[in-house]
C-alpha cells in the first residue's frame, strides 16, 4: 500500500482496569502516559490525505484520556470515519451520549471472561458496573437501532481461551438480540506460563501448517452440513490441516500466511508520546511466551510526530524498506520452528535479517486480529 489509509492513535497508557492479560505487565522501559493535546494536534493537523479512519485504541483505555472528547471531535473534524476502542467501563449514559452526538462510526467493547472478571473485582464508585449492561443501553440509544444502517456500528473484541469457549458461544447467540453489528474475535498471546495452557492454537502452529506446504495437493469445496456432523468425524480439523485447502460452498476458507494486514493496507499506530510504528505489535517493548520461551519483541519506531508530520515519517527510506521486507515476507519462518537463540527477540533471523523481524509474529498468520 502506497499510502496511509488508517491511523491508529493510543490517547493513553493509563487504564482503570488490571487485567492479568495485559501486555502492560510485561513492558520494560516504559512509563504511562497520556497523549499531550500539541502532539495530537501537530499530527492532525498534516493528516495524510488519503487517511480514511482513524481509531482511538492501542494498549490503554481510550477513556481515560482526560480530552478524549474533544480529540474524538478534531478527529471527527478531519472527515475521516472515527472509531473508538474500550473496555467499556466508563461507557455511562453521559457518554454515550456524548460519544453518539459527536456521531462516532464504530464502537468497540472488549467483553470477554478476563474483561468480565476485572470489572467485578473493581470496588467504591466504579463497583456495580456491568459492561454487558452498557453496551445493550448504548446499542438501544442509537438512531437507527431498529434499523439498518445504524448511526455507529457496534463491535464486541473477544480474545479467545480454552476456558472461555462457551462464553464465545453465548455471545453468538445474544449478539443480535443486543444490537452488535460485528464481532472481532481474536487469540491470546501468552505472557507466562500459565497463560500458555490458555491458548487455542498451539495445535496450529505445532503441525508447521504456515510453513511453505509442497504437500498441499487437493483442493475440498464442502456444502454447507450440521457443523456438529463436521466436528463429531473431526473433519473440521481436517479441513485445517496443511495438506489441503478448503472452501464451504465455493466460499473460501482462508488460511492467511505471511501476510500482514497493517503494511498491506496501509496502516499506521501513533503511541501517546508520538513515537510512530507500522502495526500494534511493534509500538511497545514488551516480553511474550511464544514456542514454550520468553521472547523479548522491541518496539520499533520510525520517527515522532512531534518532530515530522506522518507523510514524512511514511516516506522515510528505512521505514519503506522495511513495508517491502514485510509486503515480500522475507523472515525465517520461526512461528513453525525454534526455538533457537535468534528466536528470544526480534533483532534478527537466521535467513539474515535484523531488526525488526516479522517471522514470529502471530498477526502475520492470521491468529491475532485488532477491531
Ligand atoms: S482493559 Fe486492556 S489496557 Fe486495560 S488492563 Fe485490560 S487489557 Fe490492559
Ligand atoms: S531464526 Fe531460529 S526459529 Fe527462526 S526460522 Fe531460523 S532457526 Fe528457526
Ligand atoms: S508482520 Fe507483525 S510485527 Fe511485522 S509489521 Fe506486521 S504486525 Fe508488525
Amino acid at each position: 500500500m502506497k499510502h496511509i489509509t488508517n491511523l491508529y492513535i493510543e490517547p493513553t497508557t493509563e487504564c482503570n482496569l488490571s487485567c492479568s492479560i495485559c501486555s502492560r505487565n510485561h513492558w520494560t522501559n516504559e512509563t504511562i502516559g497520556h497523549m499531550e493535546h500539541h502532539t495530537f494536534e501537530r499530527m492532525i493537523s498534516s493528516l495524510p490525505p488519503n487517511v480514511e479512519r482513524i481509531v482511538f485504541s492501542g494498549v490503554g483505555e481510550p477513556l481515560t484520556h482526560p480530552n478524549i472528547l474533544s480529540l474524538i471531535a478534531q478527529a471527527k473534524a478531519t472527515g475521516c470515519k472515527v472509531g473508538l476502542v474500550t473496555n467499556g467501563v466508563l461507557l455511562d449514559d453521559t457518554m454515550a451520549n456524548e460519544l453518539l452526538k459527536l456521531e462516532l462510526d464504530e464502537l468497540w467493547v472488549s467483553l470477554d471472561s478476563v474483561h468480565e472478571e476485572e470489572v467485578s473485582s473493581l470496588s467504591g464508585d466504579m463497583d456495580n458496573i456491568n459492561v454487558y449492561d452498557n453496551v445493550l443501553a448504548f446499542a438501544k440509544k442509537r438512531p437507527g437501532h431498529y434499523t439498518s444502517p445504524k448511526t455507529t456500528t457496534l463491535g464486541i473484541a473477544f480474545i479467545l481461551m480454552k476456558s472461555n469457549l462457551q462464553q464465545f458461544r453465548h455471545l453468538l447467540k445474544k449478539a443480535p438480540f443486543m444490537g452488535v453489528d460485528m464481532i472481532k474475535a481474536t487469540h491470546l498471546l501468552p505472557y507466562d506460563e500459565a497463560q500458555l495452557s490458555e491458548i487455542c492454537y498451539e495445535r496450529l502452529l505445532g503441525m508447521n501448517l504456515f510453513q511453505e506446504q509442497q504437500a498441499i495437493t487437493t483442493h475440498v469445496d464442502i456444502p454447507l452440513m450440521e457443523s456438529s456432523h463436521l466436528e463429531d468425524e473431526g473433519i473440521l480439523n481436517q479441513l485445517i490441516s496443511p495438506t489441503l485447502s478448503a472452501s464451504l460452498f465455493e466460499v473460501p476458507i482462508v488460511r492467511q500466511k505471511d501476510k500482514c494486514k497493517f503494511v498491506e493496507d496501509g496502516y499506521i499506530f501513533v503511541r501517546w508520546d508520538g513515537e510512530v510504528s507500522p502495526c500494534v505489535a511493534l509500538l511497545h517493548d514488551h516480553y511474550a511466551m511464544q514456542q514454550g520461551v520468553k521472547r523479548f519483541n522491541g518496539s520499533c519506531s520510525y520517527g515522532n510526530v512531534k518532530d515530522c508530520s506522518l507523510q514524512e515519517i511514511w516516506d522515510q527510506r528505512e521505514y519503506q524498506e522495511f513495508r517491502k521486507r514485510v509486503a515480500d515476507f522475507v523472515f525465517s519462518p520461526c512461528t513453525s520452528c525454534g526455538p533457537c537463540d535468534l528466536f528470544e527477540t526480534n533483532g534478527a533471523d537466521c535467513s539474515g535479517n535484523i531488526f525488526p523481524t516479522c517471522g514470529a509474529c502471530l498477526w502475520a498468520q492470521g491468529l491475532f486480529q485488532c477491531p
